[in-house]
């Protein structure tokens, strides 16, 4: 069956007779902004202008919950849908004088989607819809413009054969086979652009068009505009489930039972003459949060053109020379929407013979550091409350005030090869890849790399996601690649048009300079030049100043980020705390913000130099004496190194956990280190190989790891608490007075008994360094809860712990039965099944493992009601499972160091959003 074809409507349609699946904007509105969940963003927003008085043309919206329907009735409407659509026409109709199909005056609409949260350029859209052999005609009469109704129609056939009816480029190689027909007619007349073609080349290429259709699709381009309707609302339904949608939703965590809606609105024309325009704009810079009026126009086009970047536009400020009225009415509607929607809006506009329509608008996608200006200063102009601009701010978007930019020695010495429009900040260097296929190749075999592409589409989606940058020669800051890039963060220059790509050959041609794929080149996203080579970057504003190269009044990105930071700090109730190993890591996340070490991993400390022999040796040991020998060697350097985190955290608190390597990691497989290994130890080479060979584990994640080794050997558990306590007694004990308090920590706990054993050492250690020192040393001892069996015993196993702090990265691994470093062979393929929302190691799956957390919590305070409950997993950094371990009711999360400032705003967010 094509898929321009309606299937009958489903039979169990008892629950639908009385719903409203369609509702209004225009004359009439039934919508308003807080109907996102059933009208899309889109929707509610056309309703809500329509009902402020801003001109939009008049529409319907096919709810959500038809989508929801088409998919659980195997791609079949609701029964009462087909007459309501054709009541919502004749509705718009009535409004505009006009009629779907008629030769006389022809109504034509725009069918878009618009889901809930808004994902640009994902899914369909088909524009121009109701013409066929009949009504161009009527349209070309009406206008009195023949060129202009069949640029309309050549236009629409185009679309609807691409979206609908699946004609498209075959390979990312090829060109999409309309636009190769369109430029060989305008190469053969000698047309520069496509307004100047004449109304019989557009004739002919309707004709061209058409053939086209029928040669590579199964029907034919359809005349009927019903069935045209239907064609474009299933495609359009259809595209809820495309790849590049199910990409963008893992991505933001859009869950797929939200579906799409459908706006079927009236068209107006911005290719209707010199005197009409299209263009889109931002009522701020979306690239750096700027005050100013941001966005592009073309005049006699329409609105694909601008998002496609076909034709390269003009700067909104040029249309204040080029249409002065219809720029004041421009700006007017500018100040209306932020007013109202509080929030700085992207919107579309189209000038239809001097008269200004707006089509659509919705709160702008930004970069981080737009997202943190843009609330900041909407506060103090009063648009918002501290509150709200907090929750403005993704979280994540803190990431990019943090990132580096490029070092200004090593640029000065750099070549410009090109200029484009700066359209995501930073700094990017990579090699070149042309296609999302090569970026990600590359990118999987550990190189970095810019896609260079003449203009991005959302099938590029994925190399996007795997590149440092993203250049394009063709389309402007709103183009898709900027959008895009915008919104994942990335680095990107677009619209440079100095630049010449050939894909067959694999080159970037910019004057005498050919660069070929694998290549390097660097781009700079905050002021659009383009180097050849690779150009080192240094820290960020931010950086510098927390580091003290920088004064803090010397940068306004600062001001913004520490406006933000105290802000958050006001609202959160979770402490913040940071993974860290060394005295450095800990001043670094000190500068960043944390309030303490939530988990010191006592196996990282022994990965430099000599350490990991004596490590590796005290592994290999065959007795308690050899063991001891090797321990007695790594207690000075676990003692010096706790001496300089207690020194770095300055009385903070700090957990540090007893050993836990899985052996694998640190018994080398390699044949030559393990000859050295056996040279520097002064022992036979078949004594490492046979000792390598009897420690063994088939799974070593799950082998002797933990407090199991603690409790095999007791010499090292006795070892790393002597290092603790002797490192506290001496701060303690210092000239400066720090307080120290040190929490140990013990790894992979599942029975009590466990924990009991360990504790008997610790605390026999403590007492002994105390007599020693005639110190008195304050400390907690506690646990990990990261096996199923500790969740689930967690009343018992509280009757031991002064705290518990949640290991997330093993409770997954062992609640889901999947191994942390194996997943990769069908991740994927889960993924892209949606049976994942999101990778389960980076964002706590909330409805399994999240139980388990939520059971042990409850289990553990019914037993001690104060006992302390913290989260040092890498879930930890992020946002969503941030906001969860706030609902649950944990003090403290432990992230990685340049994650403490997303944690403190995240934490802040998660208090807002829950009370
Ligand atoms: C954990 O399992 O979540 C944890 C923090 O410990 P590690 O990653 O060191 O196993
Ligand atoms: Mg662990």
């Amino acid at each position: 069956m094509s898929r321009t074809q309606i299937k009958k409507p489903a039979k169990t349609q008892k629950n639908n007779k009385s719903k409203k699946f369609v509702y209004a904007f225009g004359k009439v509105t039934d919508g308003n902004t807080t109907m996102r969940e059933l009208l899309g963003g889109k929707g509610a927003n056309l309703a809500e202008m329509a009902s402020i008085g801003l001109p939009v043309p008049p529409g319907f919206t096919i709810s959500t919950e038809v989508c929801t329907y088409y998919y659980d009735h195997e791609q079949r409407y609701p029964m009462a849908l087909r007459q309501t659509v054709a009541d919502s026409i004749k509705s718009v109709e009535k409004q505009l004088d006009k009629k779907f199909g008629g030769r006389k005056n022809p109504l034509l609409v725009s069918v878009r989607s618009g889901a809930r949260d808004s994902m640009p350029g994902m899914m369909d859209t088909i524009l121009n819809l109701g013409l066929n052999d009949e009504t161009v005609e009527g349209l070309a009469d009406v206008s009195k413009n023949p060129q202009f109704a069949w640029d309309c129609y050549r236009r629409f056939i185009q679309m609807y054969g691409g979206v609908v009816m699946g004609v498209t480029a075959r390979t990312e190689e090829e060109e999409d086979p309309f636009h190769v027909l369109l430029e060989k007619l305008k190469h053969k007349v000698g047309a520069e652009s496509d307004n100047d073609l004449t109304t019989a080349n557009l004739q002919t290429l309707v004709t061209q068009y058409k053939a086209l259709i029928r040669k590579r699709a199964r029907g034919a381009f359809p005349q009927d505009v019903m069935q045209q309707l239907w064609g474009a609302v299933s495609a359009v339904f259809g595209s809820w489930r495309n790849e590049r949608a199910i990409l963008y939703r893992q991505e933001y965590g859009i869950p797929a039972e939200w579906g799409t809606a459908v706006n079927v609105q009236a068209m107006v024309f911005g290719n209707a003459g010199d005197d009409s325009a299209t263009g889109v704009a931002f009522t701020r810079d979306p690239a750096n949060g700027e005050k100013v009026f941001y966005g592009e126009y073309l005049i006699n086009a329409q609105g694909e053109d601008v998002v496609a970047g076909l034709r390269t536009p003009n700067s909104i400020s040029q249309l204040a020379k080029e249409m002065p009225k219809s720029f004041k009415d421009l700006e007017k509607v500018r100040s209306k929407l932020e007013k109202h929607f509080k929030d700085m809006q992207d919107f579309e506009f189209t000038i239809e013979k001097n008269k200004l329509f707006i089509l659509q608008t919705r709160n702008g996608k930004r970069t981080g550091l737009a997202a943190v200006r843009i609330a900041v200063e909407m506060q103090k102009e009063r648009l918002m409350n501290v509150e709200t601009a907090l929750l403005k701010i993704p979280a994540e978007s803190i990431d990019s005030l943090l990132v580096p930019v490029f070092d200004p020695k090593a640029l000065k010495a750099a070549t410009v090869i090109a200029t484009g429009l700066p359209a995501g900040p930073g700094g990017a260097t990579g090699r070149i890849a042309f296609t999302a296929a090569q970026a990600e190749k590359a990118t999987r075999e550990g190189k970095k790399v810019v896609l260079c592409r003449t203009e991005t589409s959302p099938d590029d989606l994925k190399g996007m996601l795997h590149s440092q940058g993203i250049l394009t020669s063709r389309g402007g800051v709103s183009s898709h690649a900027a959008l895009v890039a915008r919104q994942l963060g990335k680095v990107c220059v677009c619209g440079a048009s100095g630049i010449k790509i050939n894909y067959e050959k694999k080159t970037l041609t910019t004057g005498k300079t050919v660069l070929n794929e694998g290549d390097y080149i660097s781009i700079d996203g905050t002021t659009g030049a383009i180097y050849k080579g690779m150009i080192a970057s240094t820290d960020s504003e931010v950086k510098r100043v927390l580091d003290g190269g920088l004064k803090p009044s010397k940068s306004y990105t600062f001001e913004l980020f520490q406006t933000v930071m105290k802000w958050a700090d006001i609202h959160r109730t979770m402490n913040i705390r940071t993974n860290a190993d060394t005295p450095n890591m800990a001043s670094q996340a000190v500068a960043f913000g944390a309030e303490g070490i939530g988990l010191c991993r006592t196996e990282h400390m022994f990965f430099e130099g000599d350490r990991i022999d004596y490590m590796r040796q005290m592994i290999l040991a065959v007795d308690e004496v050899q063991r001891r020998s090797a321990l007695k060697k790594l207690l000075p350097f676990q003692k010096k190194d706790f001496v300089g985190i207690f020194k770095a955290m300055n009385g903070r608190p700090v957990t540090i956990r007893l050993l836990d390597p899985p052996l694998h990691e640190f018994l080398p497989s390699d044949d030559v280190v393990r000859r050295q290994l056996a040279e520097r130890l002064d022992v036979p080479l078949d004594y490492v190989i046979d000792r390598i060979k009897s420690l063994h584990e088939e799974n070593p994640m799950l082998g002797c790891r933990g407090c199991r080794l603690g409790i095999l050997y007791p010499e090292i558990t006795e070892m790393q608490s002597r290092a603790i306590f002797e490192a506290t007694a001496q701060v303690l004990k210092g000239k400066k007075k720090i307080k120290v308090k040190p929490e140990i920590m013990i790894p992979l706990v599942g029975f009590r008994e466990e924990l009991a054993d360990q504790l008997a050492i610790v605390h026999r250690v403590a007492k002994e360094v105390m007599k020693k020192h005639k110190v008195r040393i304050n400390y907690l001892v506690g646990t990990m809860i990261e096996v199923p069996r500790a969740a689930i015993t967690a009343d018992e196993i509280a009757k031991e712990a002064d705290f518990f702090s949640f290991g997330t990265n093993d409770l997954t691994q062992t609640a889901l039965g999947l191994s942390r470093d194996d997943m990769g062979l069908f991740y994927d393929e889960y993924q892209s099944k949606e049976i994942y929302n999101k990778n389960p190691f980076s964002s706590i799956d909330q409805r399994g493992v999240g139980k388990l957390m939520e059971f042990a919590v409850e289990r553990g305070r019914s037993t001690k009601p104060d006992i302390k409950l913290g989260i040092c997993g890498e879930h930890a950094g992020d946002p969503k499972s941030i906001d969860f371990c706030h609902r649950v009711g944990l003090d403290y999360v432990s992230c990685s160091p340049p994650r403490v400032p997303i944690a403190r705003l995240a934490a802040a967010q998660a208090k807002l959003r829950n009370s």
